[in-house]
């Protein structure tokens, strides 16, 4: 840990088997996983860290390799309380407590399922399952179908 003038900065790395959520949704990690935290001693933390994920690709279901840089600023608040109504009141807020169970682990878990989303797909995959998400879904053309031919 190291300080600077008005504020804490400290890293740490996370080994993978703190991140079990990610192993639940197969998505492994290819690099130990550094986090460095500055704290600004106002109650502000800023997290960094970059992950190079692996997970299946949406379309052929084979190995899909992505490096992530992210960069979520998070509340620190005293008590669980404090953090669960900063959250609460607004949704873009991520905030942790010095009381709370949820570890700095968790909180980058968090963050990688939020930046992948539904997930990832190869390049020459992506067009594919882009099409795949845009085609119109079937069962709103039959209620379409139907409705017109409801006798008025
Ligand atoms: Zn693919």
């Amino acid at each position: 840990m190291e300080r600077f003038p008005h504020g804490v900065k400290a890293s740490l790395t996370i080994a993978e088997p703190q991140l079990s959520r990610l192993a639940e949704a197969s998505i492994s990690l290819l690099e130990p996983l550094a986090v460095s935290m500055a704290f600004d001693g106002q109650g502000q933390l800023e997290l960094s860290f970059h992950a190079v994920v692996r997970s299946e690709c949406l379309r052929c279901r084979k190995p899909v390799d992505r490096r992530l840089e992210l960069s979520p600023a998070v509340l620190l608040f005293e008590t669980a309380q404090e953090a669960d109504s900063a959250m609460m009141s607004d949704p873009d807020v991520d905030a942790i407590s010095t009381q709370d169970q949820r570890g700095i682990a968790e909180l980058v878990e968090d963050e990688i399922f939020l930046e992948m989303g539904h997930g990832f797909a190869h390049t020459e995959c992506q067009a594919t399952v882009e099409a795949q998400t845009n085609r119109p879904n079937p069962f709103q053309d039959l209620a379409h179908l139907l409705s017109m031919k409801k006798p008025s």
